[in-house]
């Protein structure tokens, strides 16, 4: 078996930025070479994919992870770090959209997600910047403020410790009067992304699964009961098959990629901040993110460095508009930070579906994943792997997952609307 080390992340300056340049190192792993046979292989080295590896390998199953690149290669090496929770539709319309059984199942564990983080985190002893103070959800004038009001009530009404700031309360918490008030959700955190993925990634090869990356499955073949997965260097029988490739997805679960528009988002990271800011900005360490359709979020890395980000890819024109935009709005927030030098930037593609929620496919007999994640992947990508790891042990049935098994539904007009988000979001900046 084996033998090529991995370089971590040698994907370009702006693919994992600070993340990449300040998480741990991620446990010594080799491609595939020759054959293996397991129980069940697991494609794609991000949070699904690594959760469920670990909940199965701690249950004692015989687990093969394939990472077509590097561990956190995907979304989970280059998001914000909002540790959510729930979903990006508020609480009642994912209730109406999926009805009332899976819809008040989904709330449930995924109000819970950033709680089973937070512990998976603590077992594994996970190094990642945790902060537990919460999440704000930022009012942008009249019209936000009712917007954070009704999820406030939906949450509330389902028992969660949520609650609306008023403008002087969030003034405080932020260092910047710029907002009409803020939803509080003391839920949810902050983490480094890459961090947390790398953290899993230790933990899955310590729990007794084989983790080969710079491994991409290229072609996959039910014959007749096992599953036979290819890669360039060598070959995998399992049982079972779990698609944890999501936006990212390559190869012969390719479809599950075009059925999202890609959405470009980026971050930049500030110098750390001088402990006078330190003690004006954020000082609770809360992540934020406002209600504008276009929308900003900030915060807080563990040395002190703001990480400020917006929907647009750092690459052709877009790079300077989107820096010079994110100078002026800093500005305009926090005038005090003047100059300030930018140390890391970075962008990823947040995957969209086109109704806002997840799915959960089925790719032939013993072959399943979930996907569609919306910008929203850190807990229910946690969860859902562990779902899936509940289903493959037969603790669970499909009948039990949070959401319904369906078919795989090409995004219409997916270029073009990938296109426009990405030159839209650069005339937003712009003007
Ligand atoms: C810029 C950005 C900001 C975001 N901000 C947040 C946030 O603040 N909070 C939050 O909760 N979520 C956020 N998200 C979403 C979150 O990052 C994703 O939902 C999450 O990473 C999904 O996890 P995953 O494991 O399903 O997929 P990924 O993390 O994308 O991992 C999929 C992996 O599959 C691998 N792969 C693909 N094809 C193959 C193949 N054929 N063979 C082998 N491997 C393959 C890829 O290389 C990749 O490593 C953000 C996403 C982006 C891009």
């Amino acid at each position: 078996m084996l033998s090529t080390l991995q370089t971590p992340h040698s994907h370009g300056p702006r693919s994992h930025g600070l993340w990449q340049a300040t998480a741990p190192a991620p446990p010594a792993t080799t491609a595939l070479q020759g054959h293996v046979s397991a129980e069940i292989v697991i494609v794609g080295g991000g949070y699904t994919g690594m959760s469920c590896a670990l909940h199965l390998a701690e249950a004692g199953r015989r687990v093969v992870l394939l990472e077509g690149k590097e561990v956190g290669f995907g979304g989970a090496g280059r998001n914000v770090g909002l540790i959510n929770a729930g979903l990006w539709l508020a609480p009642d319309d994912v209730s109406a959209a999926l009805g009332p059984d899976h819809g008040e199942r989904l709330l449930k564990l995924l109000g819970e997600g950033p709680a089973e983080v937070m512990a998976l985190i603590d077992r594994h002893g996970i190094d990642c910047e945790l902060e537990r103070n919460g999440t704000l959800h930022c009012a942008v004038g009249a019209a936000g403020l009712a917007e954070i009001r009704v999820r406030e009530a939906q949450w509330q009404r389902r028992g969660a410790p949520v609650r609306v700031l008023d403008a002087i309360e969030t003034a405080a918490k932020l260092g910047t009067s710029a907002y009409a008030g803020a939803l509080h959700d003391a839920r949810a955190g902050t983490l480094q992304p890459l961090a947390y993925a790398r953290g899993l990634a230790t933990a899955v090869v310590k729990a007794g699964a084989t983790l080969h990356t710079s491994s991409p499955v290229t072609a996959a073949e039910r014959k007749p009961d096992r599953w036979h997965l290819c890669t360039p260097g060598g070959t995998v029988d399992a049982d079972w098959v779990v698609v944890a490739t999501d936006a990212y997805s390559t190869g012969p679960w390719h479809m599950v990629r075009t059925e999202q528009v890609h959405l470009p988002y980026f971050n930049l990271a500030t110098q750390p901040l001088s402990p006078d800011l330190l003690r004006k900005i954020l000082p609770g360490r809360e992540g934020v993110w406002d209600t504008k359709t276009i929308l900003s979020s900030f915060r807080l890395d563990r040395a002190g460095r703001l990480v400020f980000g917006s929907v647009g890819a750092l690459r052709n024109s877009g790079t300077a508009v989107h820096k010079a935009w994110a100078r002026r709005a800093l500005s305009r927030l926090f005038p005090e930070l003047g100059d300030i030098a930018f140390e890391h930037e970075w962008y990823g593609q947040i995957g969209m579906t086109g109704d806002a929620l997840p799915r959960l496919h089925t790719f032939g007999p013993n072959a399943v994943g979930f996907s569609g994640y919306n910008g929203r992947g850190i807990a229910p990508g946690t969860v859902f792997g562990r779902e899936l790891a509940l289903l493959i042990s037969g603790e669970k049935t499909y009948a039990d997952l949070p959401l319904p098994v369906s078919e795989v539904t090409p995004a219409p007009f997916r270029r073009s609307r990938e296109a426009w988000y990405e030159a839209g979001a650069q005339v937003a900046h712009l003007l």
